[in-house]
């Protein structure tokens, strides 16, 4: 019997943050209008417009590219090492010390939960630029060499609006490129925020320029002749459209695409902490998360047990304001996003897996989708193949370890998998054959600055994080 607990709210206050009426583009360190329309950015637990963001058009984007060229050129990578270093790391303690206000901004734009916005992005953030301005000086160890490319084009989605920022521009500034980066458009509001941060740094003008927009303005950063670097968080979908983009240029390119991860209990594994693993690894974020633990394997001698505790734990989530700090599962970041949950999730229904979904009494206003969970799932179905990115888990069982890998590995994805067992030849084992950039054992959503990052097969390509993490930003040990 599960006992529900009534909490009193406990809601963050957003008086810390300053939303303004209207944002312009962030280029050369300053605020500009922009040549083209506006769009409204919303809080998706709420639907409260929140505010109008300038959309960039090419002329913009031709502005943007040629100030971090300038900037470039004239300033950045003439710099020392040590120098830029400075700059990242004051960067890296304004994010501190504007943490509750980036936190709270954060989780009213993106709808994430502030309990997570505050203690995992924005620390994880901040550790970033912290890591990276280490790396500044000391290129020269990285193995990669220590010259830049230039001027680094950067399209980001909108799960991890600043994580997803700072994973991209610590990186590129610590080895000498400027950037023009595009967040998503649901979700700008952080970036133009770290804009803010970058002229309370005193960063020379270019290095970081901020161009808000939808699919379009990230279109036009990528297919600029003069950007000498493309790094792509997104869908696969779109990442196949920007690798043929920029075939035949000299351009180099990341691409860090979607995930199905494959969350494996073995019979002989912690069941408490499984089941925390899984939580967290599907319901962490509202499931928007590329290495989300969607799929889980688990072995059949164990299987009743684990849905029973899994159901028991899920009963008891907390979904709603993303500001109390009580809330465990945020708001659902788009109408459009959750249009595509419920569709996939009722595809699942109609090929045959059986729902359950945890009672929870959603809020009239705003997108929301109910923890959900899907038994009796076979690998040939939609659910168990594509990326729901949404608080939805598909359930498969396995006998043996050999089974258990081969369902793991069947997928056209490769980003992450979990493993859960007492043994740890088993763990190793395990990590040698699954096909996944990152394997976590007996935990999961780990994230560290100093590890690399990134997929295989159509998860991607490049790495983020970590010296690994430099390759993608200098032009290479022999250059
Ligand atoms: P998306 O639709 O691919 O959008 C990603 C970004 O690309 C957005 O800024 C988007 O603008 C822009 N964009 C859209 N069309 C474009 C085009 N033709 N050329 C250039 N840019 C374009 O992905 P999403 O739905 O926002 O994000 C979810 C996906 O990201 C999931 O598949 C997830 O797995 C993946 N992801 C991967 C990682 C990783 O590290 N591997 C991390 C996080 C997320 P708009 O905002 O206007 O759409
Ligand atoms: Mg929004």
């Amino acid at each position: 019997m599960t006992t529900i607990f009534e909490y009193a709210p406990a809601p963050e206050s957003r008086a810390i943050v300053d939303i303004k009426p209207s944002y312009g583009l962030f280029i050369n360190g300053e605020f500009v209008d922009g040549h083209g329309s506006s769009f409204k950015t919303v809080n998706p637990a709420t639907e409260e417009v929140l505010a109008e963001v300038a959309e960039a058009d090419d002329a913009d984007v031709d502005e943007a590219v040629r100030a971090a060229r300038r900037a470039y050129t004239r300033v950045w990578s003439r710099m020392s090492g040590a120098e830029r270093a400075k700059y990242l790391y004051r960067i890296a303690r304004i994010i501190q010390e504007r943490g509750r206000e980036l936190a709270v901004l954060e989780s009213i734009d993106n709808g994430k939960p502030i309990k997570e916005s505050r203690d995992v992005d924005i620390p994880v953030v901040a550790a970033h630029f912290f890591y990276y301005a280490g790396w500044a000086d000391k290129l020269e160890h990285s193995g990669y060499g220590s010259t830049p490319l230039g001027v680094a084009g950067q399209v980001i989605p909108w799960n991890f609006p600043l994580l997803m920022l700072a994973w991209k521009i610590a990186p590129a500034l610590a080895c000498g490129n400027t950037v023009v980066l595009k967040p998503a458009e649901t979700t700008p509001l952080t970036a133009l925020l770290f804009a803010e941060i970058c002229q309370q740094a005193d960063l020379p003008p270019g290095v970081v320029n901020i161009v808000t927009g939808a699919g379009d303005t990230g279109r036009a950063i990528v297919s600029h002749p003069d950007v000498d670097k493309v790094a792509f968080t997104g869908s696969t979908e779109v990442g196949k459209a920007i690798a043929r983009a920029v075939a035949g240029t000299d351009k180099k390119v990341t691409l860090e695409l979607g995930g199905k991860a494959a969350n494996i209990v073995f019979d002989d594994a912690p069941l408490d902490q499984a089941i925390e693993g899984i939580v967290n690894g599907i319901f962490f974020n509202q499931g928007h998360v590329c290495c989300a633990g969607s799929r889980l394997l688990v072995q059949e001698s164990v299987a009743d047990e684990v849905m029973e505790r899994l159901k028991r734990r899920m009963a008891t989530l907390r979904v709603g304001d993303p500001l109390d700090k009580n809330t465990d599962v945020g708001a659902i970041n788009s109408a459009e996003q959750l249009a595509k949950i419920r569709e996939l999730s009722d595809i699942g229904e109609a090929e045959g897996a059986e729902r359950w979904s945890a009672p929870c009494d959603l809020p009239t206003n705003g997108y929301w989708f109910a923890p959900t969970v899907f038994t009796g799932v076979s690998q040939a179905h939609r659910i168990a193949r594509e990326e729901i990115f949404g608080p939805v888990l598909s359930v498969l069982t396995f006998r043996t370890p050999s089974e258990a890998i081969e369902k793991a590995n069947n997928t056209p994805f490769g980003l992450s998998a979990g493993v859960w067992t007492d043994k740890g030849s088993r763990i190793l084992s395990m990590a040698n054959r699954l096909r996944a950039g990152v394997v976590w054992a007996n935990t999961f959503n780990k994230f560290d600055p100093t590890s690399p990052f990134g997929g295989y097969k159509e998860s991607g390509y490049g790495r983020e994080g970590g010296r690994h993490g430099l390759e993608a930003y200098l032009k290479g040990a022999d250059a």
